[in-house]
């Protein structure tokens, strides 16, 4: 049965959960079909804030900012995705967390223990504590890597442990690249299973394939096209936006990084 944002004349839909390319006709993309099996559990939806393609300028950006080999260059991307993220949350957090007030952003934690390079904290969090100042909102590190661990398209709600309690009951888990899902949602599942409720899921960015099969390749003809904009997310509009081209000033300063 088409779900409602299936898109009948273009050949494919989008899906219901993660707003990433799915067959047409379908509610949910294979990733997110099989996930949500893999964890037996509704899943909260995933609002990205911006879409993206293999080696693009968004891509370069979501590596750089862990693992670019200079430290300004790492805190350059961090501070262009940062910058992104607050601009995002700052209009877009009454929607992404269904008007529930107050709650805590949750960043995903690196499943293979990071890198020397961060000190012992992933980056994931500066980019949090940013946008939580711009939204009014509180971070909490509160998962660590579990007994099952993750991997792509492998999702256990082992995959990650709650380590500390944060101080509101609603959470909006955030990750940097979603790509099958399984990481983010297993976090997910960790921290229903600790009695919190999950709001949304918001990666940065989703990861698009156009050359994955023809869906895909219509999918992105369609929406690789249209410019990001942070007065837009796929919360309050169910069109998701690919960040593909430098919106503004920053980004082009993070390409020359
Ligand atoms: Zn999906
Ligand atoms: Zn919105």
């Amino acid at each position: 049965m088409p779900g409602p944002h299936a898109s009948s004349e273009s050949g494919f839909a989008i899906c219901n959960l993660c707003h990433g390319p799915a067959r047409k006709g379908s509610r949910l993309c294979w990733s997110c079909f099989e996930v949500a099996k893999q964890l037996h559990r509704r899943l909260p939806r995933v609002v990205p804030v911006f879409l993206f393609a293999p080696t693009s300028v968004p891509h370069r950006l979501l590596v750089g900012y862990k693992a670019a080999p200079s430290a300004a260059s790492r805190a350059h991307h961090s501070s262009a995705l940062g910058d992104v993220l607050s601009l995002f949350l700052a209009r877009h957090q009454a929607c992404v967390a269904r008007d529930a007030a107050p709650v805590t952003l949750v960043p995903v934690p690196s499943s293979s223990g990071g890198r020397a390079s961060w000190h012992g904290r992933h980056p994931l969090v500066a980019l949090c504590e940013k946008a939580a100042e711009a939204s009014g909102t509180s971070v909490r590190s509160c998962l660590a890597p579990g007994a099952a661990g993750t991997r792509r398209l492998g999702a256990s709600p082992d995959g990650f442990r709650v380590v500390s309690r944060p101080s509101t009951a609603t959470v909006v888990v955030v990750d940097d690249m979603f790509t099958s899902g399984a990481r983010a949602l297993s976090a997910t599942a960790a921290l229903e299973g600790a009695g919190l409720r999950v709001a949304a899921v918001v990666p940065l960015g989703r990861l698009v394939c156009p050359g994955h099969n023809r869906e895909t390749a219509a999918f992105w003809r369609e929406v690789g096209s249209r410019p990001w904009s942070p007065l837009s997310c796929c919360a309050c509009r169910p069109r998701p936006l690919a960040l593909e081209v430098a919106p503004s000033a920053w980004l082009e300063a993070a390409r020359a990084a």
